[in-house]
């Protein structure tokens, strides 16, 4: 499809990776905000991309000039959304937001611009009530440092039509992402439904006293040859993130369990502890100590 503007919804964690990868692939890029604060700190993020687009992927200097010509912020949703031909909803993982946002899109979405939905863990015909052009909508979900973790992850509802879905696929391949179409829907796609079992089983460990974040992550590094554990994912992901999942977990389990570790996680948040985001979290940021060769040796 031929792509004209893509409109992110929200410059936090994932938002700015995907707009930075949008810009990065060549598409004129908008991020929509609703704060001039929350613009700020997507700012500061997109900042961080250049070296790690260069350390990671070897980008030139002339990709990244294009990618910051292509990428600009603004908290006018008006203007951002007009013309868009890609808006890809990257904003809090709570369904009330969610609904907010895409009612608001309305007024300025066109017909067939197609609407895309990063959420980790809500599916497509839990929001398609409340969305404006729902025969363009469906998932798209992404990994966290998605210019090495490149795939995005295809989910879409019994009845969106198969131009959707081709659509969403090759946007998906503008951006550099490896297609990963699921067949059926269930809530936290592929990836998560295999993570987040993984990274509860750690928090729990944590949370009722039985291991340490640090022996939990060598353990886990060590024993399955990994580069980073639960606890360094956790950090990528953001503890604020990690905090609303565990919430909705509760919520849906009512198992206590999951109220110990929002505890626990949350003792992080308010000290303003959420992870590579504000350079620290269990780990220390830019440079985490489990990427230390000695961190797994003692
Ligand atoms: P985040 O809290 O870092 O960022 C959310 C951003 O949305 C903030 O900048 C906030 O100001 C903005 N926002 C709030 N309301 C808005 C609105 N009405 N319109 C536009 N922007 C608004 O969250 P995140 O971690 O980037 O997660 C965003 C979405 O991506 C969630 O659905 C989450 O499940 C999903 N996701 C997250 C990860 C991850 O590792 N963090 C990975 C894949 C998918």
């Amino acid at each position: 499809m031929k792509v004209n503007k893509v409109v992110i919804l929200g410059g936090g964690v994932l938002g700015s990776q995907i707009a930075y990868q949008a810009a990065f692939s060549g598409l004129p890029t908008v991020i929509y905000d609703i704060s001039d604060a929350a613009v700020d700190s997507a700012s500061k993020k997109i900042a961080s991309y250049p070296d790690q687009y260069r350390h990671d992927i070897d980008a030139t200097d002339q990709q990244i000039e294009q990618a910051n010509e292509n990428l600009s912020l603004t908290t006018d949703l008006k203007s951002a959304i007009t013309g868009a031909s890609v808006v890809v909803e990257a904003v809090p993982e709570r369904l009330d937001i969610k609904q907010s946002t895409y009612e608001s899109l309305a007024p300025y979405l066109d017909d067939d611009a197609l609407l895309l939905s990063n959420s980790s863990t809500l599916i497509p015909s839990q929001m398609i009530g409340f969305v404006p052009n729902k025969k363009r909508f469906m998932a798209m979900h992404f990994a966290n440092l998605i210019w090495v973790h490149n795939v995005a992850e295809l989910m879409w509802a019994p009845d969106t039509p198969s131009k959707t879905i081709e659509d969403a696929t090759d946007f998906a391949k503008q951006i550099k992402m490896i297609p990963i179409p699921i067949k059926k829907e269930i809530s936290g796609y592929v990836m998560n439904s295999i993570f987040l079992p993984m990274i509860n089983s750690a928090l729990s460990l944590w949370a009722n006293g039985y291991a340490d974040p640090i022996a939990i992550d060598k353990n886990w590094m060590v024993s399955m040859g990994v580069d980073r554990g639960p606890f360094g994912f956790l950090d990528i992901m953001g503890l604020n993130t990690a905090v609303n999942i565990e919430k909705e977990f509760y919520e849906n389990t009512k198992n206590d369990d999951f109220l110990k570790i929002v505890d626990k996680l949350s003792e992080y948040v308010n000290a303003n502890k959420l992870g590579v985001a504000t350079g620290q979290g269990f780990y220390h940021y830019p440079n985490p100590e489990y990427q230390d060769p000695e961190f797994v040796k003692a």
